[in-house]
């Protein structure tokens, strides 16, 4: 099994949202096919390993969000079969709510950061059990339901290679360095500190997370995301009382991820790398929004 890292460009930058090609007997799977605006630079690489997009039979959502699934429609109507979590399934049917919330998010940005979704028809939609083996020509696949980003994330073992989509975290260059991204509205720290684990015991020894590239060290890549974890659980408890708002939120977890990085001997071009792959006002709203409904149940 070779398995064969695409670069999306996305918005023309290197190294931001992969795409994974997974080649097998019949064809060929793949894990998170990415926005809709990104087609372009998806179909062309396939091309580049001798496929056309009918080619691809498999393609295996981690979660629902735009970077990740938005193309998943576009190669249902190619005649690829899409597999998502059951709580994710009804947005590939009807994507309108989706793009919906994601519009009042980036407004005008919209059609040029993710493009169009087209629905998946039923017949081509496949809900994944927990622990599911997908077979995908020669191979098997194992599903890890593994929440904590979003309630319906799903982590996929192929062999050694886990794709741990964003809960195994987001890394960039050859950094020692893991951060995870935070999201509202369904971040939950105690649920993706089990998934971290979870994923751990599954016997991975590389792990592929979408954002970005394939890493030879599965284990230490999950210990420091679980550290990274542990940091800012510690760090919001001793600051939170003071903070009254998600904006304030952002200036203070700035200050934080900015000294957390050069603690770990981040550069400012590595720091910056993190900071575009999950924009730091998006975490603080996720992690703000967990504070007050999870961690004060209010
Ligand atoms: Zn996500």
């Amino acid at each position: 099994m070779t398995i064969a890292t695409i670069d999306l460009n996305f918005l023309d930058r290197t190294g931001d949202i992969a795409a994974y090609l997974i080649p097998h007997a019949g064809g060929a799977a793949l894990v998170d096919p990415g926005p809709e605006s990104t087609l372009p630079a998806l179909t062309a690489a396939l091309g580049e390993h001798g496929l056309t997009p009918r080619d691809v039979t498999h393609v295996l959502l981690t979660h629902v969000h735009l970077d990740h699934a938005g193309a998943a429609g576009w190669f249902a109507s190619q005649g690829a079969k899409v597999y998502v979590h059951p709580a994710g399934a009804p947005h590939m049917l009807n994507p309108e709510k989706l793009v919906a919330s994601a519009s009042r998010l980036y407004g005008e940005y919209m059609d040029r950061l993710w493009g169009a979704m087209k629905p998946v028809p039923a017949a081509r939609l496949v809900e994944v059990r927990d622990e599911a083996e997908i077979a995908a020509g020669d191979l098997r696949i194992r599903a890890l339901y593994t929440s904590g980003h979003a309630e319906h994330h799903i982590s996929y073992l192929c062999e050694n290679v886990l794709f741990s989509g964003d809960v195994g975290g987001v890394r960039f260059g050859q950094h020692a360095y893991v951060r995870l991204p935070f999201v509202p509205p369904e971040t939950h720290l105690a649920k993706w500190r089990a998934s971290l684990e979870r994923m751990k015991a599954s016997g991975c020894t590389r792990i592929a997370p979408t954002h970005f590239g394939i890493y030879n060290d599965a284990v230490s890549h999950l210990t420091l995301a679980a550290r990274f974890l542990d940091d800012v659980e510690a760090w919001l408890e001793q600051n939170m009382p003071g903070i009254p708002d998600s904006d304030t939120l952002t200036l203070r977890y700035t200050e934080f991820l900015r000294a957390h990085g050069l603690a770990a001997g981040l550069d400012d071009a590595a720091r910056k790398a993190y900071d575009v792959g999950n924009p730091i006002s998006f975490a603080a709203s996720g992690l703000f929004r967990y504070w007050q409904k999870v961690r004060n149940g209010t």
